[in-house]
């Protein structure tokens, strides 16, 4: 095979001037085509209903991004019939060749990359930083997986016996349902559908309500790049009306989730029961939510530390699953470091992504009232130091000041539920030791950090924090594709572990054929 070795997407350099007017440019671009109707894809035939759901700029809500049709019933039924049919020829092609298709589908992309940015920025309130690593990410996700699922041609490892033949092979599963969240719009969504696809399988995949046009812009490249109808089908609509029928369908040979643990682990359970017609057990690969922290210890490098607190709480709002939530910092350094936080915090500009504010508005009304309600609890389990409610001044969207609550218990809600917003809880611990008990007291496990100079710590951290990404001396969002195989323990899901070697295995089974001569 000859691809060119697997590198990451580079990321946008914004302080370059001719970068910052093309983004500029093509938000205009973007602009111009904004409120237009988006059709469901079905076996490659662009499908409408009499319902159409409305996307929302989330930093102005006034502005519709796009309306998408809405599927019920018989589009499900006809989705998984299109994706049963493709899957006959798609699970015969050889491995390189569907490899080439995905590596042609990242090209696309590539070239279309601004494009994407501008309309992340207005479905999802990304600023420009934000919207081109979700980019980037979603053509890593195809480029990495095209490569590493060429070795999953090959037998597995096995021993021989004498007079037999004995070969194992790994074969794909069948229709798969995809199901991503919003916050990494692009991303998740394009690398929860390729890798089950790179490896032979057909999908049907449901966006998240909140950001449903990014997919319908997938799905134009999609079919550019001239994979066949049927192989990628895309059903948008309201939760009620496919997420459940979905997983239940009798066909759904595997579920690709992620979002939050409610939702997670109603699918799991859901998808145990073995249906009328069913001839086989549901696979569920279920990435979920975290209450992410970071450790600073009393030996750690301050003005370091700082930043990778502020980076880590409130990039994105802190709407990303890998977000610092909880900043455990040892009662020696406290004050010290939390003048050094604040400090940056209150830089801080609160406005709209298009204009690449650095905290912009929260992705629905929803959200923004789930978060106000942790934020009129919070002065009873704390003392909020900076922020607290609304931004009323950056505008009419759903602005939600960066909000920092410092001694918190390490029981109260605040330390322990994932908020999911500009929200950061500080709880004190008396040493290191302490540090770590907190640390590993909540329900979830995905990312985590420390930042110490002491190497005994370190070495403590790296096997004692329950975190499946577990980041030191550094910011703890982030992960690279290929790079930081990304997934976590706990209830924070099944550790599928993207954008990793293993990750194309989970859409997979392996046939063993013995021959005795
Ligand atoms: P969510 O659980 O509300 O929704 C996730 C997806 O499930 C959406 O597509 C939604 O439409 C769909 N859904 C809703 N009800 C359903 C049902 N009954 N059956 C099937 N599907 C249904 O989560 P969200 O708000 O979209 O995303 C935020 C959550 O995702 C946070 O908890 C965050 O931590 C988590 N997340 C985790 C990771 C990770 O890799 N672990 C990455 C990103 C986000």
């Amino acid at each position: 095979m000859a691809f060119e070795p697997f590198r990451n997407e580079p990321f946008t350099d914004f302080t370059d001037e001719a970068a910052a007017a093309a983004y500029r440019q093509a938000l205009n671009d973007v602009r111009g085509r904004l409120g237009g109707r988006w059709p469901l894809v079905i076996g490659g035939e662009r499908v409408t209903t009499d319902r159409w759901l409305p996307s929302l700029d989330p930093c102005d809500p006034d502005t519709v991004v796009g309306e998408v049709a809405m599927a019920g019933a018989d589009e499900i039924e006809r989705a998984m019939e299109a994706a049963t049919a493709a899957y006959a020829d798609w699970s015969r092609w050889p491995m390189p060749s569907r490899a080439r298709a995905l590596v042609r589908l990242a090209a696309i992309m590539r070239r279309r990359k601004l494009e994407f940015c501008a309309w992340e920025t207005f479905e999802a309130g990304k600023n420009w930083r934000e919207a081109d690593a979700d980019v980037a990410e979603a053509i890593d996700f195809l480029e990495y997986y095209a490569r590493e699922s060429l070795a999953l041609a090959e037998p597995l490892a096995t021993h021989h016996w004498q007079g037999e033949e004995n070969i194992t092979t790994l074969q794909p599963m069948g229709v798969g349902v995809v199901i991503p969240p919003w916050n990494f719009l692009l991303a998740i969504l394009v690398g929860t559908v390729a890798a089950p696809v790179a490896v032979g399988n057909t999908v049907v995949v449901k966006p998240s309500p909140a950001t449903p046009v990014i997919a319908g812009l997938f799905m134009e490249c999609v079919e550019e790049a001239g994979l066949p109808p049927g192989v990628i089908n895309l059903l948008t609509g309201a939760d009620a009306d496919l997420g459940d029928a979905l997983v239940d369908d009798r066909r759904t040979r595997f579920i690709n989730f992620t979002g939050s643990v409610p939702t997670g682990t109603r699918i799991h359970e859901r998808a145990a029961k073995v249906q009328e017609g069913q001839r086989f057990v549901k696979r569920t690969m279920l990435e979920m939510g975290g209450k992410d922290a970071l450790i600073v210890d009393e030996t750690a490098e301050l003005d370091l530390a700082a930043d990778a607190v502020v980076a880590s709480a409130f990039s994105f709002n802190g709407q990303k699953c890998s977000a610092l939530s909880r900043l455990i910092v040892v009662d020696e350094v406290h004050d010290a470091l939390m003048e050094r936080v604040l400090e940056r915090a209150r830089r801080l500009q609160v406005g709209s992504a298009a204009e690449n504010a650095d905290v912009t508005a929260v992705i629905t009304q929803r959200q923004f009232d789930r978060i106000t309600t942790y934020l009129e609890a919070a002065p009873e389990q704390g003392r909020v130091v900076l922020g607290g409610g609304r931004a009323k001044d950056a505008g009419p969207g759903w602005f939600i000041q960066p909000t920092i609550v410092d001694d918190v218990a390490a029981d109260a809600p605040l330390a322990r539920e994932e908020v999911f917003g500009p929200v950061l809880a500080v709880v004190r611990a008396r040493d290191f030791e302490h540090a770590v008990e907190i640390f590993n007291s909540v329900d979830y496990g995905l990312t985590g950090g420390l930042i110490s100079r002491s190497r005994e710590r370190i070495e403590r951290a790296r096997s004692e924090l329950e975190a499946g990404n577990l980041y030191i001396n550094r910011k703890i969002t982030g992960a690279l594709v290929g790079v930081q195989p990304f997934g976590g323990f706990k209830l924070s899901g099944t550790n599928s572990k993207a954008g990793g070697p293993d990750y194309l295995r989970l859409f997979m089974e392996a046939k063993t054929v013995t021959e005795r001569f």
